[in-house]
């Protein structure tokens, strides 16, 4: 049984940001925090409707960057032509995630905030930190296949289950916050936690903030980018592994790489090391393949997961090959 809520619809940002300050929990798409509650995972005393803020707007900024509204679905930023156009790694990604009908109720600011799909995160019996804080992680001796070998801590080894927060990791998006003291920008690296001792502590909001966009900073032209994703089944499905990659390359060469994995990281996985050894090379087969081995480094498997390893390293050799062209 589902515990009793309040629940209040919002004309306006301050309205909004009134309610959040007393504690209430904002929700637009539901998608995520209507099934915690029915699972009697998540009870929160007051459910804030967001929907009808003004916040569904997908604009280019004057540098050359990509501003989202937090309300924007999923379904529509796909769509968008400026985004098809800028940032396909984005669009692939949206599209790669969930279901059409979740697509079309779903947001980019609740998908960014969705929680884990660790089962035993989603089983009120079961030892979960990130639910209850000191009770334990089953998955750490239970069955642990589909979870993390990047990020994670002896506290909580679960992914993120975004696509499209792995494109914006890649890309080095900013999330815009309002709260009870203004406005703030966030970088995307900073905005998801890790676990650590914490794994409660998903975000890096404020008490009462709330996400009004997602920024993807102008990047040089021409880029080309994508998303791969691998996982069980051919669709809604979570990912096993995921490689977001955006290429810029000049005169033969590539001048820009910016590239991160899903589905192994308790986060977005961002591969600085990988787009270190691509900036100033020539594509070609030889590079992906050498730049792919770098994609696992610090990976701590776990008994159910090692073949993440060798998969995550195909799965960025392969965007790289499909991004960059094969030389
Ligand atoms: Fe809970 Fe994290 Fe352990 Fe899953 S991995 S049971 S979410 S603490």
């Amino acid at each position: 049984m589902m515990h009793p809520f309040s629940y209040a619809k919002v004309a306006d940002v301050d309205d909004a940001l009134a309610a959040g300050r007393r504690g209430g929990r904002y929700i637009a798409g539901g998608t995520t925090l209507v099934d915690l509650m029915r699972e009697n995972v998540e009870r929160p005393a007051e459910l804030v409707d967001i929907t009808a803020l003004p916040l569904r707007e997908v604009t280019a900024t004057s540098g050359g960057g990509l501003r989202i509204g937090a309300l924007v679905s999923m379904a529509d930023a796909a769509a968008h032509p400026k985004v098809r156009a800028t940032y396909p790694v984005v669009a692939q990604a949206l599209e790669l995630s969930a279901s059409a009908q979740l697509r079309n109720m779903a947001t980019i600011g609740g998908n960014i905030m969705q929680r884990t799909r660790c089962t035993y995160f989603r089983d009120v019996t079961a030892a979960c930190n990130k639910r209850r804080p000191g009770s334990g992680c089953a998955a750490l001796d239970g069955f642990n296949r589909g979870h993390a070998i990047l990020g994670a801590s002896d506290q909580c080894v679960a992914t993120h289950p975004s696509d499209v927060a792995v494109a914006f990791a890649a890309l080095e998006a900013t999330v815009h916050l309002l709260g009870p003291d203004g406005e703030r920008r966030v970088a995307f690296a900073d905005f998801l936690l890790q676990p650590g001792g914490t794994p409660h502590q998903e975000q890096a909001l404020r008490p009462g903030e709330l996400i009004y966009a997602v920024e993807i900073p102008a990047h040089p032209r021409p880029l080309k980018s994508g998303y791969l994703k691998v996982r069980d089944r051919q669709s809604y499905e979570f990912a096993l592994t995921s490689a977001a990659v955006a290429l810029h390359v000049r005169g033969g060469v590539i001048r820009a790489a910016k590239v991160a994995a899903g589905g192994v990281g308790a986060v977005p996985w961002k591969l600085p090391a990988v787009e270190r050894l691509l900036v100033g090379e020539r594509p070609s087969e030889a590079l992906w393949a050498e730049a792919a081995v770098r994609a696992a480094d610090g990976a701590r498997p776990l008994r159910h997961n090692r073949f993440k390893i060798e998969l995550l390293k195909r799965t960025v050799e392969r965007q790289l090959r499909i991004v960059g062209g094969m030389k």
